[in-house]
């Protein structure tokens, strides 16, 4: 069993499908750390991810089935030490669920050509998604471009079939001493060898800029993300009236589980179909929203599928190409650090640099103002969501970029973009968020707060705002509006 991004032992399709009928089973990891740099993955994803990996080390040891792990560069390192490791451990088969990205596809055909000329079959599932990308098309047989005609047709064809996602047991335990029987590790030509131990740390991750080690308060594995989904159930019915807070705990926050693979897409639905009388639209309005969210997740996640141009740094829409970023660099500092003047921007980016995690409403918020109102490429911001972002994950976050950015799958027209301050107003009202991340802030009144007046603050306190957001709004506007002409 090759794990990836799918680290859980319930309802993990490619590991219960290996262990079904064998006579013995191994799993085994490939960290590849050039390559997750290359794809922008930053520390606290990456750590997120060793650190699921070792509980699933233990949680396999239980069913007697030992987890090897390897460090290698790259992706295109992965077919031949592959080959090595499944002659000398001797391998009958090989299972691992599918993964969508474009490098992803190509390392996984590379690896079945491969093992194919060692007669070893491999065999990829689905489990990321609900149903297979590509499998779900317009009326003409193309991938959807929209998220609402997606989902309608999405639902039509599985509401009251909520049977089909219904989760898998995890797989069944090996023989008493089936573990013992496997070598402690394996010689692999180059660097590194198969071993049995999980590092802490791989290629240059793990170590933050200032030289410390990241510190992340997300509690890593399949049993935190359970605990996590249990504790929200209690919550879905009320989700469409309170997500948008950010100073409220009101969404799931399983996306890191859900990104490491802690914690499956099936077991969501189920326990959203559950509250929802077992309907994709039921009478709970709250499980009815956290199931459409649900689908924008698996939307993104057959986008890269059916438009692998995503994956190439291109827009989806190939007319947005042209728009002349104007990518001032001290705009774009100043946005990451949290110091653009605007409070609820800074607060929600101090947020994400102190917790590799930020709200939806307010990724959003943040985005269309680095975008539409600094007018910097989405391609930065992307990047630097990737970098921080503890739920990094590349189909989701390029969705969401362009989506913001008016160059992606987005229905809406370009006009549309955030006031921050209307945003602030309306769902930090009383600003407790932002005096919980931009504490020099703290003192100001409910009023005051959103839009700091001026003669208050210098820039070595609090800077003033970076951009008048209405003349930025109509600078963005016209630049959009002129790709049209
Ligand atoms: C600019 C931008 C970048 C984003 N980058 C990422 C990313 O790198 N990784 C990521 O998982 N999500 C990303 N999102 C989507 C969304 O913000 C997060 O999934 C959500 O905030 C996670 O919090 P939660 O688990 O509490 O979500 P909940 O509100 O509880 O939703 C449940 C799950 O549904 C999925 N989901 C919810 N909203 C979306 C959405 N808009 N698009 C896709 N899936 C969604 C997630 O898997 C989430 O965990 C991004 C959104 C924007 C606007």
């Amino acid at each position: 069993m090759w794990l990836r991004n799918d680290l859980r032992m319930a309802d993990n399709t490619a590991l219960y499908r290996a262990a079904r009928g064998c006579k013995a089973l191994a799993a085994f990891f490939i960290a590849c750390p050039e390559t997750w740099r290359s794809h922008g993955d930053g520390d606290n994803v990456v750590a997120m991810r060793l650190r699921s990996l070792r509980q699933l080390q233990s949680a396999l040891a239980k069913k007697q089935i030992p987890l090897y792990f390897i460090e290698l560069a790259q992706f295109a390192d992965v077919p031949a030490a592959l080959a090595q490791i499944v002659e000398k451990l001797q391998v009958d088969a090989l299972y691992a669920n599918a993964e969508y990205p474009v490098n992803e596809l190509a390392r996984d055909q590379a690896v079945r050509q491969h093992l194919k000329a060692q007669g070893v079959p491999v065999e990829y599932s689905t489990d990321r998604t609900l149903v297979p990308p590509g499998s779900l098309t317009t009326g003409s047989g193309d991938g959807f471009k929209v998220f609402t005609p997606f989902k309608r047709a999405f639902i039509a064809q599985h509401d009251n079939s909520g049977e089909a996602f219904s989760p898998l047991p995890a797989p069944r335990a090996l023989g008493a001493d089936h573990e013992a029987q496997w070598p402690e590790w394996i010689a692999v030509d180059g660097p590194n060898n198969l071993v049995r131990t999980i590092p802490d740390t791989v290629g240059d991750y793990g170590v933050a800029p200032g030289g410390e080690k990241q510190v992340l308060d997300w509690t890593a594995g399949e049993a935190a993300g359970a605990r996590l989904l249990a504790a929200f159930a209690d919550k879905v019915d009320d989700y469409d009236r309170l997500r948008d807070f950010p100073a409220q705990e009101n969404t799931s926050r399983l996306s890191p589980y859900l990104n490491c693979g802690a914690v499956s897409v099936r077991q969501c639905v189920k326990m959203a179909l559950e509250a929802n009388g077992g309907r994709w639209v039921g009478a709970s309005d709250g499980a009815n929203t956290w199931l459409s969210e649900l689908l924008w997740r698996e939307f993104y996640q057959h986008l890269v599928v059916n438009f692998p141009r995503v994956c190439r740094n291109k827009p989806f829409k190939p007319e947005t190409e042209k728009v002349p970023w104007s990518n001032r660099e001290e705009d774009f500092k100043r946005w990451c650090e949290g110091r653009t003047g605007v409070p609820i921007v800074d607060a929600a980016m101090r947020q994400l640099n102190q917790t590799g995690w930020m709200h939806n409403r307010l990724r959003m918020v943040v985005a269309s103002f680095l975008t539409k109102n600094l007018l910097t490429d989405w391609r930065k911001g992307e990047r630097y969501f990737m970098q921080q972002l503890v739920d990094a994950d590349f189909a989701a976050n390029n969705g969401g970029w362009q989506w913001a950015a008016s160059t992606g799958t987005d229905a809406a027209p370009y006009f549309r973009v955030f006031n921050p301050y209307s945003q602030s107003k309306r769902y930090d009202a009383e600003g407790a968020f932002i005096r919980q991340y931009v504490p020099e802030l703290a003192s100001l009144s409910d009023r005051d707060i959103h839009c700091p007046p001026q003669d208050l603050f210098s820039e070595e306190n609090y800077p003033p705002p970076i951009c008048d957001v209405t003349d930025s709004r109509k600078r963005a506007i016209e630049v959009f509006a002129n790709l049209k002409s």
